[in-house]
C-alpha cells in the first residue's frame, strides 16, 4: 500500500516520540519517579505541586514549534518536518513536569516546570528537605517582626538604623512625589525603586 503524506507525517512524529521516550527513560533510570515539585513560598512555607506527567518540552529543543498542518500535510510541509526531525535531539535539559495543585478559591491549577529550572537558585526542588534551610533564611530576612522595618523595595526586615527614608518621583503619585518610603540604607534599593517607577 502506498504511503500517504499523513502516514509519512506520523512516521516522523514517531521518530520524535522515540527520541523523547529514550531521554525520559534515561532520566528515570537514574532518578526516582518524582511525586511533587516543591517550592519555597517566601517566608510562609513550602508548597508542593503534584506531578501528573513527565514529558519533553519540545519547544526547548529547537526553540521553534513543530511544523503542523491544518487539514492535511503538504509535501513542502513534510520536507520542513523532516528537516525539523533530523535536527531534533532532545536531552535531559528538555525534560519538563506537568503538575496540578489546588489553589483554594481558584480551584485546580495546572502547569509545567522545566527540569532545568527546578533548582535551589530558583527556590525549587524535587526534594523537600533541600528547601528547608532556604525557607529558614527567608524567615530570618522577610518575616515581619517587632522592632524591624520592611524595605519597600527588597522586602527585607531591617533594624531602624539600617533604614533611610526617601521619596519617589512618579506621575502615579499626587503632585508627582510619593510619601516618604522606607529603604535599606546600605544598598541601592531606593534608586532601584525609583528606576522601577520610570519608563
Ligand atoms: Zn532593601
Amino acid at each position: 500500500m502506498r504511503k500517504t503524506l499523513l502516514d509519512k507525517y506520523n512516521e516522523i512524529e514517531n521518530k520524535i516520540e522515540i527520541k523523547n521516550n529514550n531521554v525520559i527513560s534515561e532520566w528515570l533510570s537514574a532518578n526516582k519517579i518524582p511525586k511533587y515539585i516543591y517550592a519555597v513560598d517566601g517566608y510562609k512555607g513550602i508548597t508542593d505541586r503534584k506531578i501528573t506527567k513527565i514529558s519533553i518540552n519540545k519547544w526547548l529543543v529547537l526553540n521553534k514549534f513543530k511544523p503542523a498542518f491544518k487539514l492535511r500535510p503538504t509535501k513542502l510541509m513534510l520536507k520542513h518536518f523532516e528537516n525539523y526531525e533530523s535536527n531534533y535531539n532532545s536531552t535531559l535539559d528538555h525534560i519538563c513536569f506537568y503538575y496540578e495543585y489546588n489553589n483554594g478559591n481558584l480551584g485546580i491549577i495546572s502547569g509545567c516546570d522545566n527540569l532545568k529550572d527546578i533548582k535551589l537558585k530558583n527556590f525549587k526542588s524535587l526534594k523537600k528537605d533541600e528547601l528547608i534551610p532556604l525557607l529558614g533564611k527567608n524567615i530570618l530576612l522577610y518575616e515581619p517582626r517587632d522592632g524591624f522595618i520592611q524595605c519597600q523595595y527588597c522586602g527585607k526586615q531591617r533594624l531602624p538604623e539600617n533604614i533611610k527614608k526617601e521619596t519617589i518621583i512618579s506621575r502615579m503619585y499626587k503632585g508627582c512625589v510619593s510619601n516618604y518610603r522606607n529603604y535599606c540604607k546600605d544598598t541601592n534599593c531606593a534608586s532601584h525603586d525609583q528606576m522601577g517607577h520610570e519608563g
